[in-house]
């Protein structure tokens, strides 16, 4: 397994995300034992998730509305409060210097010690990690913890008429890689990653045995990275971007 920095040289983490729920079904477990830990905790999703459900009574202004407080209400199992929506269209996100631009100015606002993102490469064995806005999201964060965050020359403005001063990010954590080489032990905090997927009502509501559906994937994550037998893990790949 991958060695990572240790939690106690960490303040801040910054996750981004493309749609409500993506940081819940990937990473809630692992955010339980940072901010258990006293870690401040932001979340950053990039679209409201609008493109979501399968009610088509509801409008999708309400269904963007109603996503963001389901995610809302997800991160407080979690111990998450500061939340920032940025408002890209479900469905159509792609990885453009505007978006770059508002990454990096997410990420000079916040100062993260380590940022965690979705994967741009397409994970053949699981589709649903490689929505397509996932990709876009995951190039874009990427590229904005570098160069842009650090960089004093990238998106001058930010600098100049917004007084955000250049960071740099020590570590990112990449979610529904392809190829993981760290895991996380979540065996004590998955109730409360369950309880962040139950809030997401519009999504999970019709989803019998969601429960055993995580047991089951996130055991075969704790085989793969070695725990012991009857553990749970959320899988990542970790940079060193320092
Ligand atoms: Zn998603």
């Amino acid at each position: 397994m991958k060695s990572v920095l240790d939690d106690a040289e960490i303040r801040r983490i910054l996750v981004i995300t493309a749609h409500p729920d993506d940081v819940d079904f990937g990473a809630a477990g692992t955010v339980a034992r940072w901010t258990d830990a006293g870690i401040d905790v932001v979340y950053c999703i990039a679209t409201s998730g609008e493109a979501g459900g399968s009610d088509p009574s509801i409008s999708r202004a309400d269904m963007a509305t109603l996503r963001r407080g389901e995610q809302t209400a997800a991160a407080k199992q979690v111990g998450v409060h500061d939340l920032r929506f940025l408002g890209y269209p479900d469905g159509r996100v792609e990885a453009t210097l505007a978006l770059r631009e508002d990454l990096a100015r997410v990420i000079r606002q916040v100062r993260p010690n380590r940022v965690v993102l979705p994967s741009a490469e397409r994970n053949y064995a699981r589709i649903g990690a490689s929505h397509p806005d996932h990709r876009a999201v995951g190039a874009a964060a990427l590229d904005a913890v570098y160069p842009d965050a650090r960089n004093p020359f990238a998106f001058p403005g930010l600098l100049a008429d917004e007084e955000l001063e250049p960071w740099t990010v020590r570590e990112v954590w990449i979610a529904g890689s392809p190829a993981p080489d760290h895991y996380v032990d979540v065996t004590e905090t998955f109730p409360r990653k369950v309880a962040a997927l139950g809030a997401h009502v519009s999504q999970t509501g019709h989803m019998d045995g969601l429960e055993e559906f995580l047991r089951g994937w996130l055991s075969r994550a704790a085989e793969r990275g070695g725990l012991p037998d009857g553990r749970l893990a959320e899988a990542f790949q970790v940079l060193d971007t320092a």
